[in-house]
């Protein structure tokens, strides 16, 4: 295509060129620091999350780390318009992580802040999801969970009162006995795959497990 003369593919980190479906040259994929997490072994981000609530597995694709390759790369997932780079991304993990033997039944992405949505016009994980969902051969269902919104009237209600009434995030469907895989971009603290989880195993015979492109260390 004459588009592709014009604008060719470029390295985002070395901006040498490079085909029309890759994100890194060769020399730089070499740089990104994968993580070799296992669904089925214990890693730090199991160990991260079994702090803060019971999940069955968790693995990350990558690590972060100071100025390195992968924390560019998820922030090209986030702010940059590469649209593919989801795909990719879920093409990464589905070549360096394998599912268990009794694999999740469901995948959910972590839903994004309605005002980010608004910003950014979608949600960056949502390619990830769905190419991830085919790979693997588990459904993706972006409606499971969504984030509640106040309206001003609910948050002029007195704190105590607000945090009893309702949560930051609430099951759009009565899901029941279902093994979910959370999905997100980073896992930081770990404050919001928390209350998502915890959403979720409100529920009798919900587990979860955990997926991330990277986890910060
Ligand atoms: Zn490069």
């Amino acid at each position: 295509m004459i588009l592709d003369l014009l604008f060719p593919n470029r390295c985002l980190h070395c901006h040498r060129i490079i085909e029309g479906s890759e994100l890194v040259c060769g020399l730089c994929f070499d740089q990104i620091y994968f993580t070799h997490h296992r669904f089925d072994e214990e890693n730090v981000l199991k160990q991260r999350c079994q702090l803060l609530f019971p999940v069955e597995y968790a693995a990350a694709l990558m690590q972060f780390e100071a100025e390195n390759l992968s924390r560019k790369i998820v922030h090209q997932l986030k702010y940059g318009s590469r649209e593919r780079i989801g795909k990719k991304l879920a093409e990464w993990t589905a070549d360096r992580i394998t599912m268990p033997a009794e694999p999740p039944d469901l995948m959910v992405t972590v839903p994004l802040h309605p005002r980010k949505l608004k910003e950014r016009g979608y949600n960056q994980l949502h390619l990830f999801a769905e190419t991830l969902a085919s790979q693997y051969g588990i459904p993706h269902d972006a409606a499971v969970v969504k984030r509640n919104f106040y309206k001003k009237a609910q948050a002029k209600k007195k704190k105590a009162q607000r945090s009893t009434t309702s949560n930051l995030f609430s099951l759009a469907e009565n899901l029941q006995n279902t093994h979910v895989l959370l999905i997100d971009d980073v896992y930081t603290t770990g404050n919001t795959m928390s209350s998502v989880a915890w959403e979720i195993l409100k529920n009798p015979g919900n587990k979860v497990s955990v997926l991330v492109i990277a986890v910060d260390v």
